[in-house]
């Protein structure tokens, strides 16, 4: 049988008035008019009305469920329903896949199922305009990253994600039977991506990477997907401005080419304001400390903490120069004052959504921030022994995609924008 379609239903109008169209999708209603019966298609660029005449299609339709999946043969004609520019008044209607009733969730989203049964049900959840919606800015915001990257002569590369060993060191790792041997799920490509830049120079990863975190929070996940970059010949207040550019071209390119997927979720897409504003931890300590919230040099920011200093700076701001104590060995010290680190956050509010800096590329003082952090540094020569090779001074930062798309699409928990979220709790479907 003929699976093909002359159109897309967003493709049609009604200037084609009096042609003959094939379209196909699913059945989202139904109803009897009198003699006439209305069939409401969708496809997933847009919906069209289906006049079904004739009594063979009539009967065809009468018992058939939505959702069901139809190829419909017939011509353009103009239409009295509001609702509609145009309708497709049929020849010939295929069946080409029935949907059993009752379905687990309404996609239409007339009655509201809560996103656990969405999610239990993600698939049939993506015939839901505000569902689809979210999923198709994904796609552009991916696109837009890719675009920005590669202008700035970044190269994609995929690092492994199945390590021999504790890459960072961190507790947090998944670990899996490899044959007889054990591996792990890695956590980031930071160790790949350095050595990368050796022979690459800028290179960007966009994947998935495992925590083994039990947070239950809206913005944590066990699986998540991270844009990394990494680039010689920067400092860390560069790849800074290679960020806010990704990010802002991201809020640009879905502002001008999402304008049904905005309207279907009410929302504004708007370029954020740049620079983004730049606030030191020293700073950030200080104003803390105005709010009555006492900290020393070297205390991490709580989340607490964070939710406070969002609402002193809102929207996205660099949270800079962090204490080195609270940074991970391959982070590089600011010149003249080594207790601090050329290091930052990108923070939207209270929420982080990247984290980056300049590296060390002097492997001596990797092996002795190692040592300092209680790490052995014999675990690491497979990824120090790059660093005898000509290894170019370099910075990069970890941009997380999902909570990227919860502050575009300014929904907060991140489960809504991932299509298969995995937490402590959830591994299936
Ligand atoms: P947090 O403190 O929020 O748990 P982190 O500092 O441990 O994050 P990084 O190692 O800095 O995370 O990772 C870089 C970015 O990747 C984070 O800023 C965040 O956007 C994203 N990310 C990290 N862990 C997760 C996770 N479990 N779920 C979703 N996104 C994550
Ligand atoms: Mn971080």
């Amino acid at each position: 049988m003929d699976l093909k379609r002359t159109h897309y239903i967003g493709n049609l109008n009604a200037s084609l008035k009096g042609q003959k169209v094939i379209v196909g999708g699913w059945v989202e209603d139904l109803r009897e008019l009198g003699k006439l019966t209305f069939l409401t298609l969708r496809d997933v660029t847009g919906v069209a009305q289906i006049v079904v005449v004739g009594e063979e299609g009539i009967k065809q339709v009468k018992d058939l469920n939505r959702q069901s999946v139809v190829r419909v043969t017939g011509t353009v004609q103009e239409t009295k329903a509001r609702d509609f520019p145009f309708e497709i008044k049929s020849e010939k209607i295929e069946i080409l896949s029935r949907a059993v009733h009752p379905l687990p969730i309404d996609p239409i989203g007339r009655l509201e199922s809560n996103i656990d049964n969405r999610l239990n049900a993600r698939a049939l959840d993506l015939r839901n305009q505000k569902t689809a919606s979210i999923f198709k800015m994904r796609h552009h915001a991916l696109q837009s990253i890719r675009k920005t990257l590669t202008e700035l002569g970044f190269i994609e590369v995929n690092t492994p994600k199945i390590i021999g060993s504790a890459s960072e060191g961190g507790a947090n790792l998944f670990s899996l039977k490899y044959f007889d041997k054990q591996a792990y799920l890695a956590q980031s490509p930071q160790l790949y991506k350095e050595q990368l830049t050796l022979g690459l120079e800028r290179v960007f990863e966009i994947s998935s990477f495992y925590r083994a975190e039990k947070s239950h929070t809206v913005r944590h996940l066990t699986e998540f997907t991270s844009v990394d970059i990494e680039a010689d010949f920067m400092d860390y207040l560069d790849v800074m401005e290679v960020l806010e550019k990704v990010v802002t071209d991201v809020f640009e390119h879905v502002e001008k080419n999402c304008i049904q997927e905005q309207k279907v979720l009410g929302i504004e897409v708007k370029k954020p304001k740049t620079p983004f504003e730049r606030v030191t931890y020293a700073q950030a300590i200080k104003e803390l400390g105005r709010e009555g919230i006492s900290l020393t040099e070297g205390d991490d920011l709580q989340d607490s903490h964070l939710r406070k200093l969002g609402e002193m700076h809102q929207g996205f701001y660099f949270l800079i120069d962090w204490p080195m104590k609270l940074k991970p060995f391959y982070i590089h010290e600011k010149d003249g004052e080594p207790s601090l680190s050329k290091s930052f956050d990108l923070q939207y509010g209270y929420l982080e959504l990247s984290s980056g800096g300049r590296r060390l590329h002097d492997p001596n003082k990797i092996r002795a921030r190692l040592v300092e952090q209680g790490l052995n540094p014999s675990q690491f020569e497979d990824h120090l022994k790059a660093f005898d090779w000509g290894m170019p001074p370099h910075s990069g930062w970890g941009l997380g995609l999902d909570r990227l798309m919860s502050v575009l699409t300014k929904i907060d928990n991140v489960r809504e924008v991932v299509l298969y979220p995995r937490d402590p709790e959830r591994l299936f479907p």
